[in-house]
């Protein structure tokens, strides 16, 4: 089925002892361990693209072997499962040894175009890393990764992948809500994929045990084999301060364009601890992520960060860079200079300023970036419940209007409602005149900033419509195809998996998945907030 090219357990030392109990592993980067094999697995999804992308025929796919491999029944000659050793600062603190303890990478493989994949079980039983717990996952947060991980892809942001969905025939018991309830429900197995799994975490854990030299070799083989083109440029600094630091820059430089990525999605990662931010710059580890529906700042959908917010939406950007703060002070013995880590942290700001107001400009269809209206803008949505994602596509609409009309007030209701962007409202009823006064302003700044552009209407709205989603994995449509999915019933999560295939085109039988949260989902479980249960 594959071709294989195993590198991070050829090249790296690994765990010598080869039993599977939980145990601190010291002086190598992963476990050699073997998924738990379950009882009736049953293939509920696969990822087209992904599979095309791996050379996997929809024959090979919907095979009895397919499901048995990837619900971690049986191994394929040449694969060489193991669990990455890593650690992480978890809300802020450091936590020391933390690792796969629910990840099995089943081996590296060459996809159709030469390059290299990472296919790895989620839920496939305990390894080394487990700690206290159990080493599965449940459909709910299982369904929650696969959609996510290929929305995301569609949607252009950086990302791991999921090749399949796999259900394992035997409950796994979750306290969902903490309140000590726990109840079965059912287990299940995700694939997957990306180029490395490797996280900030994993060179955190070698610092903090003062494994310079395997921190260096760490690092040397990361450059290597995942960042290729900055190998293939500076291989002959190897070793030297700056080859380290400049290596960092680049890290920095991907991980601000990641979150450029989610503001302009409305994304809300929900755990953003050193573990789950790959040194790829890719949205790793879907947990209790959420969708922004309504534009708020402070927002976060993780119940155990509601307290803090730490992770809230608008907070993300400055996280990153705590985060990447913590990776230069692992680079440290490699660097032992302040300056050139000083140097490649500012990377993350300036990267980030630039794309950020880059990425503000295409939401609005302006060919540059006005500081004064997007302030003002965010202001306005601030004052009133507006769904994020519906607001922006409307708005392609709204401006193609208030361009072509003698006078755009012409588009407000008789309230001062902008007609074209009733849609985003969640609640007209708090409509009042402040309100009506600050929106006219904005938009009449708005009217006057396109006025001054050259490019059609037209042509702006469809440049726009490329940007801003029409299709988004709103929190209650995974949620009902979780419900859904529970009762045996996969028809939704294949719909909402197709959908999310073209998130930015008209899809005129799939209006009702574009629409704006119903309000019985406004407080239920998984449609708002989620639990990091899972
Ligand atoms: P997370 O914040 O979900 O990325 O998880 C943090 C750490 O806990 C990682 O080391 C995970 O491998 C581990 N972990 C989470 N859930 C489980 C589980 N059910 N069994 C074993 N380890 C887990
Ligand atoms: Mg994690």
């Amino acid at each position: 089925m594959f071709r294989y090219d195993n590198r991070f357990t050829q090249f790296l030392p690994g765990d010598s002892e080869d039993r599977n109990f939980r145990r601190q592993v010291f002086g190598a980067c992963y476990s050699r361990v073997q998924p738990t094999p379950v009882p009736r697995p049953q293939l509920v999804a696969y990822s087209p693209e992904m599979a095309e992308t791996l050379g996997l025929t929809p024959e090979q796919c919907n095979s009895d072997v397919f499901v048995q491999v990837f619900a971690g029944n049986q191994l394929l000659a040449g694969m060489d499962p193991f669990a990455m050793c890593y650690g992480g600062h978890q809300f802020g603190n450091w936590a020391g040894q933390l690792g796969d303890g629910r990840a099995i990478n089943l081996a590296e493989v060459l996809g159709r175009d030469g390059r290299r994949w990472t296919l790895q079980l989620k839920g496939a039983g305990p390894t080394p890393y487990s700690r206290t717990a159990d080493g599965l996952a449940v459909l709910r947060s299982s369904v929650r990764e696969f959609l996510c991980s290929e929305a995301m892809f569609h949607l252009g942001v950086p990302t791991t992948r999921a090749l399949s969905l796999v259900l394992t025939g035997q409950d796994v018991v979750r306290d969902m809500f903490y309140d000590g309830n726990p109840e079965r429900e059912p287990g299940a197995v995700v694939c997957r994929v990306a180029p490395s799994f490797t996280r900030f975490g994993n060179f955190e854990i070698l610092a903090a045990r003062q494994d310079d030299v395997l921190l260096r070799q760490l690092a040397n083989f990361t450059i290597e084999h995942d960042f290729p083109e900055f190998w293939a440029a500076r291989n002959a600094e190897q070793n030297s301060p700056l080859f380290y630091a400049d290596w960092l820059a680049e890290v920095c430089r991907r991980t601000a364009t990641l979150m450029v990525q989610w503001m302009r999605v409305g994304f809300v990662h929900g755990v953003m601890n050193t573990d789950n931010m790959s040194i790829l710059g890719l949205t790793i580890d879907y947990g209790p992520y959420g969708w922004l529906e309504d534009y708020d700042p402070v927002w976060t959908p993780n119940t155990t960060d509601a307290h803090g917010r730490r992770y809230a939406f608008g907070q993300q950007p400055q996280i990153g860079m705590w985060n990447l703060v913590r990776l230069a002070n692992a680079l440290w013995p490699l660097v032992q200079e302040k300056e050139p880590l000083q140097r490649a942290l500012q990377e993350y700001s300036d990267t980030y300023q630039r794309e950020f107001q880059a990425m503000m400009a295409a939401k609005l269809g302006l060919s540059q970036y006005d500081e004064e209206l997007v302030d003002g803008l965010f202001r306005v949505l601030g004052s009133l419940e507006t769904d994020y994602t519906l607001f922006f596509r409307h708005l392609a609409r709204w401006q193609a209007s208030a361009v072509t009309a003698n006078e755009w007030t012409e588009l407000l209701d008789v309230q001062g409602v902008p007609e074209l962007l009733k849609p985003a409202y969640y609640n007209l009823g708090q409509w009042s005149a402040t309100i009506a006064q600050r929106t006219r302003d904005w938009l009449g700044l708005y009217t006057a900033r396109l006025r001054r552009e050259t490019e059609s209407p037209l042509a702006r709205a469809t440049r726009m419509n490329q940007v801003n989603p029409k299709y988004v994995l709103r929190n209650y449509l995974a949620q009902l195809g979780i419900d859904a999915a529970a009762q045996g019933d996969f028809s939704k999560i294949a719909r909402l998996l197709d959908v999310l295939r073209q998130p930015y085109e008209e899809q005129e039988a799939n209006e009702d998945l574009a629409e704006k949260r119903p309000e019985w989902a406004r407080h239920r479980a998984g449609c708002s907030m989620l639990s990091c249960s899972s």
